[in-house]
């Protein structure tokens, strides 16, 4: 994943445009991608396709020459979707047009104006202060025009046609943590899923912030019902809490599985009911789909201060944290995959076990106990309502044993699986 992301991190990416295109294709050594191509002007919901964004070189030169702000250096010096510049102009014309953070006097600003045509330079606050009367010579080097907005997508098909969902944007420029993480640990996800059984189908999107997201509920809106489970995310590679946020359902099936999750992982885990704000979830979570999607990351975004600027680098994050988030995914998709209901066919009183062989199967066994708890729990929560995970939820069980437990009822008749 760190390997992944260092080849990621120079490229300039935007919601458009070739940083796009050679992002999809980095992440396409490890997994086959979809590539889709939708034109400048297609309308997509409330919205429309803007035109492509492409840069070539951007830097400002003072009177000597000397390039004292160069998008060659850092690409977050140029304002992201910047209109083509030529022009030499004074202190006072080129002020309004740079960007800083003056409480972060050191570190340069991410900044991007997609749907107002404008330009301008993020440089840092400690540099705007030192700039002198002078003419400036500023150049912007980039092309604003029809084209296509590119995005990825990887479908692998299950037994079921039933799906989960699992999003990350791949808009943002040289920035580690929002948004390289996320992409990284994705494609690790689906690079494992494509070598397993799946019981679910999965669908891995890699698409630019909202625009990206928008468009494509707009062009796969007949099938978003079969979507049962879902997860945006990013901000997975600095070692913190995980933060998960409810899907707007509030009580869906992968609310109550990462919450389970997170309750259960070793560290502190912080869970938010749904706010209309945030990440592509917004969207997958508008009224008009209410989707089961959550927004599974760890610190969230804005809550460290690095976030979107030159400090959330290649040494903000770790290799241990990617892993972590990684495996606390592994840990979900294991519950999404053993995620049933099941009816007890012998609900009135306790169906005799022992006369069923069950015992046996627990006899010689050191969790023996733990294994008969879990059939007891099992039995008693098969009613159609709770799934597989509300039951290790109640028990304080294992996801592994419950699943055995189950198992073994059902091959006794003593239990059926209950679809609705
Ligand atoms: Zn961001």
């Amino acid at each position: 994943m760190i390997e992944l992301i260092r080849e990621l991190y120079p490229i300039c990416r935007s919601i458009t445009g070739n940083g796009v295109r050679e992002t999809l294709k980095l992440i396409e050594k490890n997994i086959p991608l979809q590539i889709h191509e939708i034109p400048t002007g297609t309308k997509v919901l409330d919205w429309e396709i803007p035109k492509e964004w492409n840069i070539r070189d951007a830097y400002i030169k003072d009177s000597s020459g000397q390039k004292i702000v160069d998008f060659r250096n850092l690409n977050l010096h140029i304002l992201n979707y910047s209109i083509p510049v030529h022009a030499t102009m004074s202190l006072a014309e080129l002020h309004p047009h740079l960007f800083s953070i003056p409480e972060k006097p050191s570190l340069v600003p991410y900044r991007t104006s997609y749907y107002t045509e404008n330009w301008g330079f993020c440089i840092s606050h400690d540099q705007l202060n030192d700039l002198k009367e002078d003419t400036y010579e500023v150049v912007i080097d980039t092309d604003l025009s029809d084209g296509n907005l590119t995005y990825g997508e990887l479908y692998l098909e299950g037994d079921l046609r039933d799906e989960v969902l699992i999003s990350t944007h791949i808009c943002h420029p040289s920035l580690c943590n929002d948004n390289l993480s996320g992409i990284a640990v994705c494609s690790s996800l689906a690079q494992e899923m494509l070598k397993k059984h799946r019981n679910y189908s999965y669908r891995f999107l890699f698409i630019p912030g909202t625009i990206g997201a928008i468009t494509w509920l707009a062009r796969n809106e007949t099938g978003s019902n079969l979507i049962k489970y879902g997860l945006v995310t990013s901000l997975l590679g600095i070692d913190s809490i995980f933060t998960y946020k409810r899907s707007r359902q509030g009580n869906a099936r992968i609310d109550r599985i990462v919450e389970h999750v997170l309750s259960n992982w070793p560290g502190k885990s912080e869970i938010i009911n749904f706010i209309p704000y945030g990440y592509d979830e917004r969207q997958f979570c508008s009224p008009g789909f209410n989707l089961p999607v959550g927004n599974l990351t760890r610190i969230p975004f804005g809550e460290y201060p690095e976030y979107h600027t030159s400090a959330d680098n290649l040494e903000l994050i770790s290799a241990k944290a990617l892993n972590d988030s990684l495996a606390v995914f592994r840990k979900i998709i294991e519950h999404i995959e053993a995620d049933r209901n099941y009816v007890n066919l012998f609900p009135k009183g306790e169906p005799q076990l022992g006369k069923r062989g069950l015992y046996d199967n627990i006899g010689g066994r050191n969790d023996s106990k733990t294994m008969q708890l879990a059939f007891l729990w099992v039995l008693n929560y098969s009613d159609g309502k709770h799934s597989l995970t509300d039951i290790c939820m109640l028990s304080g069980l294992e996801l592994a044993i419950i699943s055995e437990a189950a198992y073994l009822l059902k091959q006794k008749g003593l239990i059926e699986e209950y679809r609705n």
